[in-house]
């Protein structure tokens, strides 16, 4: 079902007015997690005046330490509700298991699958049976061919609309976080006919490589980015050094329109 063979055409992922995949780039922009209202809705507003239309933000977070703050849980959710109410941007936030896919789903308008949940079987036909999209993260050792075969769990229960996300791979190299696999965009979109849209905030996990990151990945051909952006990065309770404060997002967005993105 995720193949070019079957379907020939891009898909285009209809949220509200919002289209992903097509000609248009959407950003995803927000904070890693959802930490107060102040801190939700200061980005919010910044990220939406700088071009962002979609929010993003953890309510539910899958962290490396049992011992590192976990998320908000629900009163997180109802942040970003608030938050899109007041600046009409769409929430993406990610769910972390089968059992919250209902409370997620009644909150977010696009739910996200993390890279460590990318072969989680049961929460992929689960995400299947729902009528919302689903970001589906590469996962850290991921190859592509499993990666699509991930989202083809979701499409075979009856959801097609499927946005994948590349953020970078596990290699060798521990300069950055991840290694960004920029080919992997081509490549997918030769393969499937799904919108792929680039993280790379995870994908370096370096502020000053995200810029640079995010104009290759759209002069890559990505339908999109997701990227990670918290008023005060220094204080923030998740990924402080790969997030770029509203200002340098604003940077990095004005730089993008002189980027031209080939299909
Ligand atoms: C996130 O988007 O904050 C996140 C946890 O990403 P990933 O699953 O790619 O590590
Ligand atoms: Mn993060």
């Amino acid at each position: 079902l995720a193949g070019r063979e079957f379907k020939p055409e891009d898909t285009v992922i209809q949220i509200g007015d919002i289209k992903i995949g097509g000609e248009e780039i959407q950003v995803i922009a927000g904070p890693c997690a959802v930490e107060n209202r102040d801190q939700l809705l200061e980005t919010a507003y910044k990220v939406k005046e700088c071009g962002a239309t979609l929010l993003r933000g953890g309510a539910f977070k899958p962290r490396t330490s049992p011992y590192s703050f976990q998320g908000l849980g629900e009163e997180g959710l109802k942040l970003l509700a608030e938050a899109r109410e007041k600046t009409g941007l769409a929430i993406v936030t990610e769910v972390m298991d089968p059992e919250t896919i209902p409370l997620v789903a009644e909150y977010a308008d696009v739910l996200q699958v993390g890279a460590r949940n990318m072969q989680n079987f049961f929460l992929l036909k689960a995400l299947g049976k729902i009528r919302k999209p689903v970001l589906l993260k590469r996962g850290p050792s991921a190859t592509v061919q499993e990666w699509i075969l991930a989202a083809e769990y979701i499409m075979s229960e009856g959801n097609y609309d499927v946005i994948l996300c590349e953020r970078g791979i596990r290699t060798f190299e521990t300069a950055t976080r991840n290694t960004l696999d920029l080919s992997s965009v081509p490549l997918v979109k030769q393969m499937s006919h799904l919108p792929v849209v680039v993280d790379p905030s995870h994908g370096t996990g370096k502020r000053q490589l995200v810029a640079p990151m995010a104009r290759a990945a759209v002069a890559a051909g990505a339908d999109g980015l997701l990227v990670e952006v918290h008023p005060n990065p220094s204080e923030a309770l998740s990924d402080g050094p790969q997030s770029l404060t509203p200002e340098d997002f604003g940077q990095m967005m004005e730089q993008l329109t002189g980027v031209a993105r080939v299909l």
